[in-house]
């Protein structure tokens, strides 16, 4: 009896849709993603859209397909906050009201046919299940330069393992919502985030079609805002890296006087007083990039306290 009751019981699952100036593909978006829930019936289904401050006709378009569907919910942002922000805006409202939440672009690039296996890892006990996206034969030369560059520096100087290629399209389950909906750092990069988070993790790959329509809405300068910030709340090795250069400059001016002045003394050489100036010089700008790479690390102490990111997470209490 206990049994046949949970099986009544359907999971419920929401795909957190960000939408930005979609009009274009939002109804066909909807009919493929549509599809593929109802071939998935043994869960209940909303399909939550969040407008990010769209300008054409995408919040119309999000009321209609409303008025038709009822599992189709939706949020619309103030104005254009970003996407990251958007899913924020998704996880808040989520938490508590669901078993797991599935992020995914309104563009098609995250093909809804991989769903039922992104579920069966869910149900085989993971509670994030990310997708790594194989080279996209669409996207331009300094897209796919760029991502490779700013994948190599994040795993080197950021303090987090960010996967390669990694997407937005990802399931997490309820208490990874949970935990994410009570983080108040404001700037914020979601998959930098949650690979932060730990839990248990698996990855599905997924090779990414043509973008539906036109340009991708986030710009190369957008982009590389993203790319700045995701390196700055990582990782506060920029900072130090000064601070480095300036023990370098200082070692080796001290080096050099040493030198200069046994020469002097010793009759090998014979060094002008301005020279002895300039390494003088050089010297105390070492000293004084030295002491900006130490305000560095009391920086990064503030910030680590101003982003309140939590301490630990914890997955289970019995
Ligand atoms: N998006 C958003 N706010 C923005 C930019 C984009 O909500 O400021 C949405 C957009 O509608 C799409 C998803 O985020 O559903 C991914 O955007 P895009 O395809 O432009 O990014 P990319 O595929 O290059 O990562
Ligand atoms: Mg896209």
């Amino acid at each position: 009896m206990g049994r046949s009751m949970n099986q009544l019981i359907k999971k419920s699952v929401t795909i957190v849709v960000p939408v930005h100036n979609e009009s274009r593909g939002l109804f066909n978006f909807f009919e493929k993603l549509n599809q593929v829930l109802l071939s998935l019936d043994n869960y209940e289904w909303c399909v939550l859209f969040i407008d990010d401050g769209s300008t054409d006709d995408s919040w119309g378009i999000i009321e209609q397909l409303s008025l038709t569907d009822s599992k189709v919910k939706a949020l619309a942002l103030s104005r254009n906050f970003g996407k990251e922000i958007a899913l924020t805006a998704g996880v808040e409202y989520l938490d508590g009201k669901v078993d797991a939440a599935i992020f995914m672009d309104a563009d098609l690039q995250h093909p809804p046919e991989i769903l039922p296996e992104i579920l069966k890892r869910w149900e085989d006990g993971f509670e994030v299940v990310a997708t790594i996206r194989e080279q996209s034969p669409s996207s331009s030369l300094v897209r796919r330069v760029g991502a490779r560059v700013f994948y190599s520096m994040m795993s080197k100087f950021a303090d987090v393992e960010i996967t390669p290629n990694g997407t937005d399209y990802r399931l997490l389950d309820k208490k990874v919502i949970k935990e994410l909906s009570l983080f108040t750092e404001r700037t914020r990069m979601f998959r930098g985030l949650i690979d932060w988070m730990g839990f248990r993790k698996t990855h599905i790959k997924f090779t990414a079609a043509e973008r539906a329509h036109d340009t991708p809405s986030y710009t190369l300068h957008k982009l590389i805002g993203l790319a700045i910030n995701s390196l700055t709340s990582f990782s506060l090795l920029p900072l130090r890296l000064t601070g480095y250069m300036g023990l370098f400059i200082i070692f080796s001016t001290l080096l050099m006087i040493m030198y200069m002045l046994t020469a002097q003394i010793l009759h090998w050489d014979y060094f002008t007083p301005l020279a002895f100036v300039v390494v003088f010089n050089t010297f105390l700008i070492g000293i004084l990039l030295s002491g900006l790479g130490l305000v560095a690390l009391y920086i990064g102490h503030i910030h680590t306290e101003v982003v309140k990111r939590p301490l630990y997470l914890i997955r289970e209490i019995k």
